[in-house]
């Protein structure tokens, strides 16, 4: 008996490039729940992690507190290297040090600061409780803190910090568990708990409100020593090794070598380098999608590929350069070439939606790697501002001439460039909230799209893709349309998709 629709081999045998919008993955039989899918994958040859997500190496996206974030969640953030090596190297620490509840690097002040100070403070940020030490800085002796109760009936406001805070202080021992810090914070019934060292030197704060708000999170990436993960970019230059060296030093569990086009001299003696240096490092290529491409870079050691030439939607690689592939197509060839070998493929970029995510993991995408689905969240560096009303984050692609005069065309080839193309925008996303808000939404909505395909994991999908029982089925424009929303007077979309 012939089966209905496509094997993902005849769906991508035809003659032309195929993006996500342009096939549907037919339905399955269920017999299981959305909460029985198992979401854990391989992100490179040696590392797996529990969600197969990945936030891109890009300054407006992924730095410490999207990388924790997203750790946090069971995915990983990738650290951009659009900065000095000391600053990308001191993201990766923060990632590495952080402790779930504590707050690692909190605001202080000193003893010379005037209410005013904390009223500047509370503006800003919206908090109060700030620990005060001998000079105003984090690892320094502690000693007072200045809360709400100190300073609120103080009418003169440039009355200094030292004669109006506690000294009377209750603190715990650099070493406290979450669960011991917690525990004096209830007995204590104050607001803030700092932490200190043997000497007395502040090195962190937990506070009662985080404490309401702190969450498991059992599903976080973590590395042998119960420390998040995170990975990093480096390029192909003589001066990123060094870069590498400090990453290393600071412990990052894997690294990136960031490349528009990764088939490479350069790239290939970065990853032979690496792999004789670090031989315990993993490094994921790229960016590839063909397999000759893939064959290069797998020959030349790499533990992952990244997959896409184009498809970033800030991206304008494929209108200037002619060069480049539809993703799917990309994922499918590179994904079903690079498995033969046992590399697993990373989805990067074009990814709009969680459709999306679910259809790079069933043409063979181990993880999915995103810019502008993560920018406009809370954890993405920058700040919120509003345009016509609508508050927006902005959002850039590296090789936007923006990002460029910053140093972002290393993976462009271009720094030595008199005259710099563009191969990316510069922009602005919508406002998504915290990811710790998003995340979980983005899981369980994949969840319920591995239900409906009949499938619990994303290897059984693997299983089936190559096996030709997963079966596809190509769409027109018109069924495009059809699959939207359409024939609406009005309609208010969810706040996600
Ligand atoms: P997005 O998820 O569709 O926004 O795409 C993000 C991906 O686009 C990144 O992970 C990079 O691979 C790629 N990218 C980043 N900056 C640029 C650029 O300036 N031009 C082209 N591609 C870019």
């Amino acid at each position: 008996m012939t089966k209905d629709g496509l094997t993902a081999e005849e769906l991508f045998r035809l003659p032309h490039g195929l993006a996500y919008n342009d096939f549907i993955i037919l339905p399955g039989y269920i017999d299981f729940t959305p909460d029985e899918v198992n979401l854990e994958s391989q992100l490179t040859r040696n590392i797996r992690i529990k969600r197969p997500l990945i936030s891109s190496p890009m300054d407006t996206v992924t730095e410490s507190s999207m990388a924790i974030a997203l750790a946090l969640l069971g995915g990983i953030g990738i650290i951009h290297y659009n900065n000095t090596i000391e600053e990308q190297v001191k993201e990766v620490r923060k990632v590495k040090r952080f402790e779930n509840g504590f707050i690692a690097e909190p605001l202080v002040l000193s003893p010379e600061h005037t209410i005013r100070d904390i009223d500047c403070i509370k503006e800003k940020y919206g908090f109060s409780g700030i620990p005060i030490t001998m000079d105003g800085k984090l690892y320094s002796k502690l000693v007072g803190i200045v809360t709400n109760r100190d300073i609120d009936f103080e009418t003169d406001r440039s009355k200094k910090l030292k004669d109006v805070m506690t000294r009377d202080l209750i603190t715990a021992q650099h070493g406290v568990t979450l669960v011991e810090a917690n525990e004096i914070l209830k007995k204590s019934k104050k607001g803030k708990l700092p932490i200190v060292d043997e000497k007395g030197n502040l090195v962190a704060l937990m506070s009662r409100n985080d404490l309401l708000k702190n969450r498991e999170f059992p599903f976080a990436s973590k590395d042998a020593h119960k420390r998040l993960m995170v990975g990093a970019c480096i390029g192909t230059k003589a001066e990123d090794r060094e870069r590498l060296d400090e990453l290393v030093k600071a412990s990052v569990d894997v690294v990136v070598i960031d490349s528009a086009q990764g088939n490479s001299i350069f790239q290939i003696e970065m990853i032979q380098y690496i792999k004789k240096e670090y031989p315990s490092l993993d490094v994921i290529g790229g960016n590839v999608v063909t397999e000759e491409q893939c064959r290069n870079l797998i020959k030349a050691g790499v533990d992952a590929l990244r997959i896409g030439m184009g498809p970033g939607s800030i991206c304008t690689t494929q209108t200037t350069m002619a060069v480049g592939r539809p993703q799917a197509s990309a994922v499918y060839r590179c994904g079903k070439f690079a498995r033969q070998y046992g590399i697993p493929v990373i989805a990067d970029g074009g990814i709009a939606n969680i459709g999306h995510i679910a259809k790079a993991l069933s043409i063979g995408a181990s993880t999915t790697m995103m810019g502008s689905m993560f920018a406009g969240t809370s954890e993405a560096p920058g700040e919120y501002f509003y345009e016509n009303g609508v508050r927006l984050k902005k959002y850039r692609g590296m090789a936007s001439l923006e990002a460029m005069e910053k140093g972002g065309s290393k993976r462009y080839f271009a720094e030595e460039s008199k005259i710099k193309v563009a191969q990316g925008v510069s922009g602005a996303v919508l406002d998504k909230g915290s990811m710790l808000d998003y995340v979980p939404y983005l899981v369980q909505g994949l969840k319920h799209s591995f239900q409906d395909m009949g499938i619990r994991d994303i290897s059984l999908l693997h299983e089936k893709l190559y096996s030709g029982e997963l079966r596809f089925e190509l769409r027109s424009l018109s069924a495009q349309i059809e699959g939207g929303v359409h024939d609406m007077y009005s309609y208010k979309e969810p706040k996600y998709m």
